[in-house]
């Protein structure tokens, strides 16, 4: 991996995104399961939209293994690839029952052993409902981590498993919140933010997007 400032970038994004936190809305930790299956190829605005009505109907895993198919279909058909969703959302809740009391349970094998959860909404839920340090890679956290080059990895899973080796445990849930927010405010997938960016002294891509400036020179 590329010789990077970790600790100033990390400080950098830190004081930029002070109040860095999940976006979801949710009370406890099944709601944030459910909102965050929902998040695939969703804006968590839209998903946000959807829960406030969503929670109000259904309280638990109960509600959610009793509905019908179709039924959940149209209570979420605002978000993207609602069919799929809702299976896997009735499914989990029905799982949920059947293998754990109807608690969602505070592991990470178990968690992905559920329907439509995979390792991205395993590590959000254990973070931000559990407070289980863990990395969740979305495309913001992939992109930006491999433009900073603090990762190099070409999947989900080796840019989680590089940032977890050049992180702090202490700093994995928060790095996760500041790599998010800063894809969205300022390092976005098109036309990056660089002239206005904190962390541009220590930036790899910045250096070859805006030819002479002289990175690294604060190390
Ligand atoms: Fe992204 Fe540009 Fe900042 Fe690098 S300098 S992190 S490419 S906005």
């Amino acid at each position: 991996m590329a010789r990077v400032p970790t600790r100033k970038i990390m400080q950098a994004l830190a004081e930029t995104y002070p109040d860095a936190q999940c976006a979801l809305h949710f009370t406890n930790p099944f709601e944030l399961l459910i909102a965050t299956m929902l998040s695939a190829q969703c804006t968590d605005k839209r998903v946000n939209i959807i829960t406030e009505r969503l929670f109000k109907k259904y309280r638990g895993p109960a509600d959610f293994a009793a509905v019908s198919q179709a039924e959940l279909e149209a209570d979420i058909r605002d978000c993207g690839l609602f069919r799929a969703k809702a299976q896997n959302i009735r499914e989990t809740a029905r799982l949920l029952l059947e293998k754990h009391g109807g608690e969602v349970p505070a592991d990470h094998a178990a968690l992905t052993a559920l329907p439509g959860v995979g390792r991205k909404t395993a590590n959000v839920v254990l973070s931000n409902a559990f407070g289980v340090p863990a990395i969740a890679v979305d495309t913001h956290v992939f992109r930006v981590a491999n433009r900073l080059g603090l990762a190099e990895g070409s999947t989900p899973e080796k840019v989680e498993q590089q940032l977890m080796r050049r992180l702090p445990k202490a700093q994995w849930s928060s790095a996760h919140h500041w790599l998010i927010h800063h894809g969205r405010a300022i390092c976005a997938a098109r036309g990056p933010k660089c002239e206005i960016c904190p962390v541009l002294a220590y930036c790899l891509e910045g250096k070859r997007l805006n030819k002479g400036t002289n990175v690294h020179e604060n190390r």
